[in-house]
């Protein structure tokens, strides 16, 4: 017999994840209902299409007109606030997607964990900046990767205990400029084309600038509960090992596969069990090449300053997640270099690492680090956009 089709919620649902999982449910629509939606409000004729097409009850976003549509999409029921995705998010489902780009995704993460729906988090900005509150909020097995690295790592540690891993390798593509000796001059188009992953463009952008590795080390050490001295990272450019866990016997088990997100997302929502066609597999026919290197730490800071702000704990993460959320908009809006972004960063939590290392009670703790670390990192780019 068919198990029962899996309630699914998506916060996100017309971003870079959100429409990737919506195709996969569509394929599968047996096993997946889609209850409810929000998104952001930018997109809102994709945000129609989605609640037709999936006969979605609830629909919520952070801005957008009510007439629209409550005209488009009659009978269902319409949630227009800022706090739509955690008003979504309180709706019971079986998994609650959470897709949104960016550290407003945290207090949605935490009212789907409070309504006890498992989440699947593909908003790694929810461990970074309030991991020991989600953490605590998290029953165990609540919680489930749905960024590929993450997704690998789980799938990697069925095949030990967790007393038995010695170290978490965390693989990196290297982004577009891997290779690019002088990285001063590098464009916004520049830096929003990645070789091997179709992204939103925040994320993009961190993969060049690796900052978004960092994010996923301290990702890794929440949802985990590994130690940061046994994380590390490994670039890999051709994105097909999407992360490794090496256990106590020496022995390393990592997990390969094209590099698409479907595969990652449809765990996620089908956790523990696979689904079935999800993507198409490697082909064993053709040749391959796997490389694996160091990372250049020098080029590339933002991995080591992600540690340890890990390290710090308390606000750090969220700190250094702000300063970065900052500096890449300032960066997409022409204000600021490449190479600016993760020295702005560093810049900010030199300033302020002292600050913002105080254990987090609440999310009015994390914000209040946010916005010391926004206005700080905001005035580092007025004073580099007047050099
Ligand atoms: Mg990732």
């Amino acid at each position: 017999m068919a198990a029962a089709p899996r309630s699914v919620v998506i916060l996100g649902s017309t971003g870079s994840i959100g429409t990737q999982a919506l195709a996969l449910i569509a394929r599968n629509r047996a096993r997946f209902t889609v209850t409810a939606l929000a998104a952001g409000g930018g997109n809102l004729p994709l945000l129609i299409e989605q609640a037709k097409s999936f006969g979605v009850a609830i629909v919520g976003v952070a801005k957008g007109d009510r007439k629209v549509l409550q005209d488009a999409l009659p009978g269902v029921e319409i949630i227009i606030s800022e706090n739509a995705a955690e008003e979504i998010a309180a709706i019971p489902a079986d998994v609650t997607l959470n897709a949104m780009s960016g550290s407003i995704g945290l207090k949605p993460t935490l009212a789907a964990l409070k309504i006890g729906n498992n989440v699947a988090l593909a908003n790694k900005e929810s461990l970074v900046a309030g991991g020991p509150l989600v953490v605590a909020a998290a029953k165990h097995g609540q919680l489930i990767a749905v960024d590929s690295e993450h997704s690998a790592l789980a799938q990697a540690m069925r095949s030990g205990a967790q007393s038995e891993i010695s170290r978490v390798i965390l693989t990196a593509s290297g982004g577009p400029f891997r290779a690019r000796e002088d990285l001063s001059n590098v464009s916004v188009d520049e830096a929003l084309n990645h070789p091997t992953w179709n992204m939103g463009p925040v994320v993009t952008i961190n993969s060049a600038t690796l900052v978004n590795k960092g994010l996923e080390i301290i990702e890794a050490h929440f949802l985990f509960d590994i130690p940061y001295s046994i994380i590390d990272a490994v670039i890999h450019p051709q994105s097909i090992v999407h992360s490794m866990v090496e256990f106590n016997d020496g022995s390393v088990i990592a997990q390969a596969s094209p590099p698409d997100m479907t595969l990652p997302i449809s765990l996620a929502l089908n956790w523990p069990d696979r689904l079935a066609g999800a993507i198409t597999p490697l082909q064993w026919g053709a040749s391959h090449t796997w490389e694996f290197a160091p990372v250049d730490t020098l080029r590339f800071p933002a991995i080591d300053l992600a540690r340890r702000c890990g390290v710090v704990g308390g606000g750090a993460p969220a700190a250094f997640n702000a300063a970065n959320e900052e500096a890449v908009a300032a960066f997409i809006t022409k204000k600021i270099s490449f190479t600016d972004i993760v020295e702005i960063v560093d810049d900010v939590l030199s300033q302020i690492g002292g600050e913002v290392s105080a254990h987090l009670r609440d999310v009015h703790d994390v914000s209040a680090v946010e916005e010391n670390a926004r206005a700080v990192a905001r005035d580092l780019v007025a004073r580099r956009g007047r050099r």
